[in-house]
């Protein structure tokens, strides 16, 4: 319940966070009540925060009130340390996103918004790259990375955040900032938190005068360790500064915001080897891991044990013979890096010969093959997934992370596996980082019933006693200890360093309003309160494990919902119909945000660990929406299809006219105003609005060419791709695309009946599927007639089409979108002149899932001198027509778009719908590629 207190919060808070970013309703909260762990609270409010002034403010306003604030970057953590029930601050929107490379890419600032892949991105050129690499790095956020002190599979202990850490800037639980890295900036807070800086001096002090302390410090941090606050700051820092910043690493949010950080860069080295090594067994595979470290040459060494190896057998692309290896076989999977290919070469022979004494299943080889390599890496990433993928609905899918000293690695494996033999995990596998003793095991759980959490609970207590009784290591690696490993940091620390991790607690947070609960908690159950209840909610979608990896390229995420919160408000509508609660008006508050600014467009699978098209469930649930009466209008109109789409062009043509004459200005206020008015139920022009193309005649084909192509015009070229107003190019599709093929020596053939044909796509994103798959199926019949049964070559001018009848059309066909058909059959056709212009491509959504970005880019560097593709632009969210009813999607997701092509001539593509929304918004005016092709191209003279 909103309690006045929060009310008055709400209020205070409105004076510096805009309307749109205060979120109080109970479904978006809810739906921010997730991370990608297995617990789940509700925050009272959600506030999407974009500058330092905010955060300030906001935290001088909860501290009046004495409420809790919990921070979140992407929301992957898996221990439970991103959700709250009280205030959650998300860096929200387009803010935090600032960078800065320095020092001859020494050093890079980041802003704590940018994505961890991004900033290696930023960095790729100078060969250099951010040390910490958690395998959610192209999802995660700087400031996640550092608050969880995040790791992966090279970084090891050296080049993770605490270690390659030069300076943060801080905003404190009072809202006082401190940047650690500027002298002026130190000056103030000493003069302002002076007692503060001496606290931290006095408890290094005593710390330093207690060997068995400092020596126990030490002792953790030689392996993997984010049990706990970094208490190594105290041992490996003198200058307060030092410590305070080095403290906030691994501090999940519970000491200060970090606004602000900049970080020593590490080397990227550009060649690469691996070998996937098979050994009898855990022992032997472990022994090899001194070895491995001893020869200073290997950038990471995977550990997979018999289950993993087994649980991605039957994937496609895996190496042969893994089904058949035997009971105990372990594989370690390393990888050597090098400035050069001959150094490679000599690293590998430096590791084989080390590696000689020791018995493998087959021969040690490696292997430079970037498609061999990226095999054997693709298997070790499936393994989370492939359990993920198989559970039973309404069972979560867990990852442990624990560490122990290398020489206990394999006695400790072998004893994890007796526990699942013990407690019937039977589906849990083992891999991990195997360089710095981090073993991650994965099994699913069922929460929902409370004698399976009895059984998860007596596990841990036996994970824990085995972890830290027997061997002394860490209860959390590299995930943070969150809320799940919160109860026992005082049992795996000891008293004496447990007590001094409460007093760093109540210096930076003396009234516990920091992300309480996380990292100190004195409830002994803490680890097994608010789990997550996984109902059925979608069978599209019920394997959805919450982890977010989809967020960053769903085009709605900052204007409703991204796809993992579509999923989890399904769940959440769920979950309160199973309480026997009321969920009407809930289920009429997810229209908006789950179905109707969805794209449907299904980019959402490309990053999902399970593969999950949330797209495809927003198109069934829009299926399951529709009446009778929406099916019988939606049947007419794929029914009398030709006219339907013959009355468009006039229409286009007239409201040109009016164009014309009002002008835009003039357009734009009263179009709005008629939008308004209609409770936006009419669709909102916009000037980028095309003319109608002039009618497709099909000329006589001379039969003894034989260059033919059949030719599939889509209905949006047909009806609605001709210039709009303030376009120079003057030629609609079909026929610039005629004149290109033309120009190549290409006979045109037509399918019959092409005003009747549509690849169906506009009814399967509306949610009509039936009548989709009917009118694909009668353009599968059309254009089979057309190409002589397959023996023509069929050219879909618009990607989406082409997407759709892939997997629809007759497998006879030999079809193409624009892209692939140029490169196949018109480059050796036609002579290029490159043309002086600098042009910006948007690959569609079929081009990323087609992985064509590349060719993309290929044929616009043949026709241009200068070629962008714009990054972090991926939907353009204009989804067919959805662009005129919900053009706040296309806005939102072309946000930035113009920055980045701005001194662009011209911007090309491969869909007409999603070129109007990308004229109007990135202020040039795209086209399809073919345009470019046939600008820059000439016939090839004999
Ligand atoms: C499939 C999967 C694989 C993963 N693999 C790895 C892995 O290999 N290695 C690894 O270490 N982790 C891994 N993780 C866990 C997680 O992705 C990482 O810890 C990641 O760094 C979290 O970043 P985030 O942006 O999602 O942060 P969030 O989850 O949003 O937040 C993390 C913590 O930081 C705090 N926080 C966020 N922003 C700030 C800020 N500006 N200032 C202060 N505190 C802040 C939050 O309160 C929270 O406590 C994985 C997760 C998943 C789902
Ligand atoms: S849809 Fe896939 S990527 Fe997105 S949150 Fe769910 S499992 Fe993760
Ligand atoms: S289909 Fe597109 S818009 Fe819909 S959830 Fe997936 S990425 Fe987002």
């Amino acid at each position: 319940m909103f309690s006045a207190t929060y009310s008055e919060f709400v209020e205070a808070v409105k004076a510096v966070v805009p309307k749109k970013d205060i979120i109080t309703d109970p479904l978006q909260t809810a739906v921010y009540g997730t991370d990608a762990s297995f617990y789940h609270l509700t925050p009272k409010v959600v506030l999407n925060v974009t500058d330092e002034h905010q955060v300030r403010f906001i935290l001088r306003e909860a501290n009046k009130r004495e409420l809790p604030v919990t921070f979140r970057a992407a929301g992957t953590s898996l221990s439970g340390q991103a959700i709250t029930d009280s205030i959650l601050v998300r860096l929200g929107g387009q803010g935090w996103r600032d960078y800065r490379v320095f020092d001859g890419a020494g050093k890079i600032r980041l802003q704590p918004g940018i994505i961890g892949s991004h900033a290696n991105l930023i960095l790729a050129e100078f060969n250099k790259k951010i040390g910490p690499d958690p395998a959610s790095i192209d999802c995660a956020l700087i400031g996640g990375i550092l608050a969880n002190n995040a790791s992966g599979m090279c970084c090891g202990i050296d080049e993770n955040s605490y270690k390659t850490l030069d300076s943060l800037r801080l905003i404190l639980a009072d809202g006082a900032v401190v940047d650690t890295g500027d002298d002026k900036s130190k000056a103030e807070f000493r003069r302002s938190h002076g007692e503060l800086l001496e606290k931290l001096s006095e408890i290094r002090n005593k710390i330093m005068a207690n060997d068995e302390l400092s020596d126990r410090i030490r002792y953790k941090f030689k392996i993997k360790n984010t049990t706990g606050y970094s208490l190594n700051a105290f041992v490996d820092f003198e200058d307060p500064f030092e410590i305070m910043s080095h403290i906030m690493i691994g501090s999940e949010g519970t000491l200060g915001f970090i606004s602000d950080a900049v970080y020593h860069t590490v080397t990227d080295h550009p060649c690469k080897a691996s070998a996937l090594m098979l050994f009898n067994d855990m022992h032997t595979a472990c022994s090899a891991i001194p070895l491995l470290r001893e020869t200073g040459e290997v950038a990471a060494a995977e550990l997979i044990d018999r289950a993993g190896l087994a649980s991605v057998a039957d994937k496609p692309g895996m190496p042969e013979g893994l089904a058949d290896l035997g009971a105990g076989v372990t594989a370690l999977l390393v990888e050597t890096r090098a400035e050069t290919a001959a150094t490679l070469q000599k690293q590998v022979a430096k590791i084989s010969e080390a590696l000689s004494g020791l018995e493998s299943v087959e021969p040690i080889a490696f292997t430079d093959d970037p498609v061999q390599y990226g095999m054997y890496w693709k298997l070790r990433k499936g393994l989370f997934p492939a359990v993920g993928a198989v559970r039973e609905t309404g069972t979560t899918v867990i990852i442990e992370d624990v560490a122990f000293a290398t020489e206990h690695l394999a006695d400790a494996a072998i004893d994890l596996q007796t526990l699942f033999k013990k407690y019937d995990y039977s589906e849990a596998l083992i891999f991990g980082h195997a360089l710095e003793g981090n073993l991650h095991f994965v099994f699913t759980q069922d929460f929902a019933d409370q004698k399976e959490v009895l059984r998860y609970s007596k596990f841990m207590d036996d994970v824990v006693e085995l972890v830290v009784d027997k061997y002394d290591g860490s209860l959390k690696a590299e995930h943070g200890t969150g809320r799940n490993m919160a109860p026992f940091v005082e049992k795996e620390w000891g008293e004496a360093a447990y007590v001094i991790m409460k007093e760093v607690k109540n210096l930076f947070d003396p009234k516990n309003l920091l992300n309480p609960g996380v990292i100190i908690n004195s409830a002994s159950d803490a680890h097994i309160q608010n789990l997550k209840a996984l109902p059925a909610a979608h069978e599209i979608a019920d394997k959805c494990i919450e982890c977010g990896f989809c967020e960053p390229v769903c085009p709605s995420k900052d204007l409703t919902f991204t796809p993992r919160q579509r999923v989890a408000g399904r769940r959440e509508i769920e979950r309160r119909l199973k309480k026997g609660g009321k969920v009407k008006e809930l289920a009429k508050d997810y229209c908006y945000p789950g179905l109707d600014t969805c794209a449907a467009d299904g980019l959402c699978a490309t990053r999902c660990p399970v593969g999950i098209d949330t797209g495809k469930m927003v198109k069934a649930l829009r299926e399951e929406a529709h009446g009778k009466l929406a099916h019988k209008i939606a049947g007419k109109v794929a029914d009398k299809f030709d006219l339907v789409a013959k009355v468009i062009p006039p229409v286009l043509n007239t409201v040109d006219k009016v164009h014309k004459v009002a002008g835009t200005k003039v357009m734009d206020t009263v179009c709005g105003g008629v939008r308004k008015a209609s409770l936006d139920n009419i669709p909102l022009w916009n000037k980028e609005m095309p003319t109608g193309p002039d009618k497709i005649v099909p000329e006589t084909v001379n039969k003894t060419n034989p260059l033919k192509v059949v030719y599939f015009p889509s209905c949006a070229a047909r009806s609605m791709s001709g210039p709009a107003r303030e376009d120079k190019e003057r030629t609609d599709l079909p026929e610039k695309t005629k004149s290109l093929l033309k120009k190549a020596g290409y006979e045109i053939i037509y399918p019959e009946e092409l005003d009747d044909l549509c690849c169906g796509q506009a009814f399967e994103s509306k949610g009509f599927l039936e009548l989709a798959d009917q009118k694909s199926r009668q353009l599968s019949d059309m254009l089979l007639k057309a190409s002589d049964f397959g023996k023509l070559p069929v050219l879909f001018d618009t990607s989406p089409c082409f997407y759709r009848m892939k997997s629809m059309a007759d497998p006879r066909l030999e079809i193409y979108e624009p892209i692939e058909f140029v490169l196949k059959f018109l480059m050796e056709r036609l002579s290029f002149t490159k043309q002086e212009a600098k042009v910006a491509l948007h690959p569609t959504c079929s081009t990323r899932k087609l992985g064509l970005e590349g060719k993309l880019k290929e044929l616009a560097e043949a026709c241009a001198t200068e070629v962008v593709m714009p990054e972090h632009i991926y939907c353009c969210g204009f989804a067919g027509d959805r662009g005129f009813n919900f053009p706040e999607l296309n806005k939102a997701a072309l946000e930035g778009l113009e920055d980045h092509v701005c001194e662009c001539d011209a911007g090309y593509s491969t869909s007409k719908t999603c070129e109007i929304g990308l004229s109007l918004h990135g202020k040039i005016p795209y086209r399809s590629i073919l345009y470019l092709v046939d600008d820059a191209s000439e016939p090839v003279t004999e």
